[in-house]
Formats: structure tokens, sequence, C-alpha cells
């Protein structure tokens, strides 16, 4: 690849050269045909009511199998995906995914209340055509509203303030649900908690496990207004048992972490679902 400086000798490919631009095109390339090649997947992360430690839903996540560098993290590719025009398809594809394995898994099991979450980009927000989108994508895979939760960042909700208010008014009008996800990273501004609609906030967990004497003020001080503001409380990343009850005695409604659940797929969800809900259990 790179020539050094007079001399005609081609290095030889170095993994090192991995983060370059050049590859970045690559791994777009290679984004690009994912989809149809079968290459995604979405992965599903228990999400426990703290009070009862039951299963209240699950955070959809996408996985890439890469055919010749093997599992690329969301961390990696979505952001290229963000940089580019595929976010959309993408969006949609986990979007399908997600309503599709919710839909089956509440027919499998006598309709388990369950929801399923799913991560929404700035790209996808600021298209017109997102509402409707994800409208006809709930009667296409005959999924409740009420059941789907969608995911945003204060930054996708920062970019364009007016688009996400009137986008997400809609969406919240029609009964999915919304999540401010990553809160107490960034700038968390108050002002995000009442000027959208949002209905849970996921604490980050950067919060969540930050070892500092002010975290539990913090940690309290959140939740409570949250509450205050009838909001549902998501901790992210609990490392411990204790650390869980703690927040549950805060008043904190939910917990996702390893310690709770690692991501699963579809199946092994279904699996979950029919030993945690047993028919016998329900009326
Ligand atoms: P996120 O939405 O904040 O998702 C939570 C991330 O934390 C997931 O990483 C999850 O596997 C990880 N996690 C869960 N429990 C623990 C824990 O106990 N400790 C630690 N250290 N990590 C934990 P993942 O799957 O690698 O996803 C990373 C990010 O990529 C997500 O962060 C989200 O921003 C993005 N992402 C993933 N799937 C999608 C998608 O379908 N669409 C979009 N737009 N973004 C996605
Ligand atoms: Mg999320
Ligand atoms: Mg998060
Ligand atoms: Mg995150």
């Amino acid at each position: 690849r790179a020539k050094r400086a007079g001399g005609n000798r081609v290095e030889p490919f170095r993994p090192a050269f991995r983060a370059g631009g050049t590859d970045r095109l690559q791994l777009e390339t290679d984004l690009r045909r994912a989809i149809d090649r079968k290459e995604l997947s979405m992965v599903y992360q228990p999400i426990m009511r703290l009070a009862d430690g039951e299963v209240a839903g699950f955070e959809a996540l996408m996985r890439w199998d890469h055919p010749k560098r093997g599992s690329i993290p969301p961390s990696e590719f979505i952001p290229i995906a963000e940089a580019s025009d595929l976010i959309e398809p993408l969006g949609m594809f986990a979007l399908e995914r997600a309503t599709t394995d919710l839909t089956d898994w509440e027919k499998q099991t006598g309709d388990v209340p369950i929801f399923v979450s799913v991560n929404l980009s700035s790209a996808q927000l600021l298209s017109s055509e997102l509402y409707n989108d994800i409208r006809a994508m709930l009667t296409k895979t005959q999924c409740d509203p009420r059941r789907l939760k969608l995911e945003l960042t204060e930054s996708v909700v920062m970019e364009n303030p007016e688009q996400a208010r009137l986008v997400l008014g809609k969406l919240r009008d029609s009964g999915i649900s919304l999540a401010l996800d990553d809160f107490g990273t960034g700038y968390s501004s108050l002002a995000y908690l009442t000027r959208f609609p949002f209905d849970t906030i996921k604490l980050d967990k950067a919060l969540v496990c930050d070892h500092s004497d002010k975290r539990t003020v913090l940690l309290k001080s959140i939740i409570s207004m949250a509450r205050g503001l009838e909001m549902k409380v998501v901790a992210e990343g609990i490392e411990t048992e204790e650390e869980g009850q703690e927040l549950a005695r805060m008043g904190c409604d939910y917990g996702q972490s390893y310690l709770y659940g690692a991501p699963i797929g579809a199946e092994s969800v279904l699996r979950l679902l029919r030993e945690r809900f047993p028919l016998t259990k329900r009326a």
C-alpha cells in the first residue's frame, strides 16, 4: 500500500493500517452488501425489572458477521453507516427484524407482556419519511406500537431539535415509547427531558459505575427527578447485585447489564421467555 519516499517498494499489508481511510471505504462497500448477504443480525439484551427481577423487555442490538474479518462491533460500523446513506436501510432492517421477532415471541408464548427497544440514529430522525415508514412497518409485522420503544441519544435530538420534536411527538402520540439513551454522558441538558416527549431515561454505564463519592447523590437526584416527570429509569451496566438493590431502593425501575444477561439471539429469547413465563403461571 504505502510507497516509501525515494523507493518503489510497496509495504506489505499490516493490520495497523486498518483504521485508515481506505479501510473505511472498503468497510462501507462491504456494509452496502451486508444486508442482502445476510451478514447482519439482531441480538437482544434483557432489561430486568429491579423490583422483582422479572424480564420486562429487550434492547435490540445489531451485529455484523463479516465474511473475512469476523464480528465487527456496532461502535465501528454504525458510524460508517451514519456517515453514508446506509443508516436508513440498516435502521429499517433493525426495526423490521426486532418487531417481527417480538410478534413471533408473543404468538409463541401466549402474549407475554414485554417490549422491544430499538436504537435510532439522527439521520433516520431527519428523514421526513420516518414516521410513515415506522407506521407501515408496524402494520406489516403486526406489532402493537405500545410494545415498541425507540432509543435516541441527546446528540440525535440536538442535531435538529424542531424536526425531532415534531417527529417524536407523532411517534409518541401513536403509542410508541421513547427513551433518552446514554443519559449522564455529554451535556445531558435537563431541557431534553421536558421539551421532548421521552417517557424513559437510560442512565449510561459511566454514571452507574462511577465510583466517586458524588455518585449516590447524582443518581438519587436524577432518578427522583425522572419519577417526578413520570418517566421510567433504566440503569445500564450495573456490575453487582448490591448495586442493583441500591438502585432499586433509589426508585430505579429497570437494569440492563451483563450481570442480568448478555445479548442473545431471537431463538434464545423465546427459550428464556418460556422458562420465565410458563403458561401455568399466568391466568
Ligand atoms: P447502546 O444503545 O447504549 O447499547 C448498550 C451497549 O452496552 C451495547 O453494546 C451492549 O452490548 C453494551 N452492554 C450491555 N451491558 C453491558 C455491561 O454490563 N457492561 C458493558 N461494558 N457494556 C454493556 P453494543 O451492542 O456493542 O452496541 C454499542 C452501541 O452501538 C449501542 O449503544 C448503540 O449506540 C449502537 N447500536 C447498536 N445496535 C444499533 C442499531 O441497530 N442501530 C443504531 N442506530 N445503533 C446501534
Ligand atoms: Mg441503546
Ligand atoms: Mg445506552
Ligand atoms: Mg451507548
